[in-house]
């Protein structure tokens, strides 16, 4: 769906908030809460470089590539406050997102505004039947068991903070802040 110029800013708008909420609560944790997410983030990561390197080992991203992200039009609720915790942790710089246009907001020229270690849950474990076809039985197997590990260490976070943030970070900001004043915590 393209969204009108000024639904666009509105949205772009959404994600300056939402994203400075959870800084400003990220920064005010209890030290126990960064070590924690830390942890978690080092195995999110892994996981997902391990699930990347599956992919390119059979050439899958030059599929990707050919096919111009023909899943990436619908990702904007993909990246959640797990994923948004990740960068946190690191430190890292974030991306700049763009909602206008009816490809996902995180979609660059250059493809993925996010390395493979930092894309979402959603994207990272998605395998079209172009890719699926690319892999060994097996290593669909270890695909899917990596994939597993992913997703329990994605609940963990969510037990950390006793919420649940599979629905994207834009969605936790729109049904929580307003009401509650906090993202992270339910
Ligand atoms: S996963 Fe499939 S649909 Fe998505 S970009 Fe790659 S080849 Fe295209
Ligand atoms: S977040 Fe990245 S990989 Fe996921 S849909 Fe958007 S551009 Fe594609």
């Amino acid at each position: 769906m393209v969204l009108s110029d000024r639904d666009s800013l509105m949205r772009k708008e959404e994600w300056n908030k939402a994203v400075d909420v959870v800084r400003r609560e990220f920064a005010a944790l209890p030290d126990i809460f960064p070590q924690k997410i830390g942890a978690l983030a080092a195995a999110i990561k892994k996981q997902k470089r391990a699930l990347y390197e599956m992919t390119i080992s059979v050439e899958g991203e030059m599929v990707c590539e050919l096919c111009k992200g023909g899943c990436c039009e619908t990702g904007a609720y993909h990246f959640t406050v797990v994923d948004l915790l990740v960068y946190l942790s690191d430190g890292r710089e974030l991306f700049s997102p763009c909602f206008a246009g009816d490809r996902c907001p995180y979609l660059g020229h250059g493809g993925c505004m996010m390395g493979p270690e930092y894309r979402p849950f959603n994207c990272i474990t998605f395998h079209c039947e172009h890719l699926e076809k690319l892999l060994p039985d097996s290593e669909v197997e270890a695909f899917y068991a990596v994939e597993k590990l992913l997703r329990g260490h994605y609940s963990e976070m969510e037990t950390l903070f006793g919420n649940t943030f599979a629905h994207g970070l834009l969605s936790n900001y729109e049904r929580s802040y307003p009401a509650k004043g906090t993202i992270l915590f339910a």
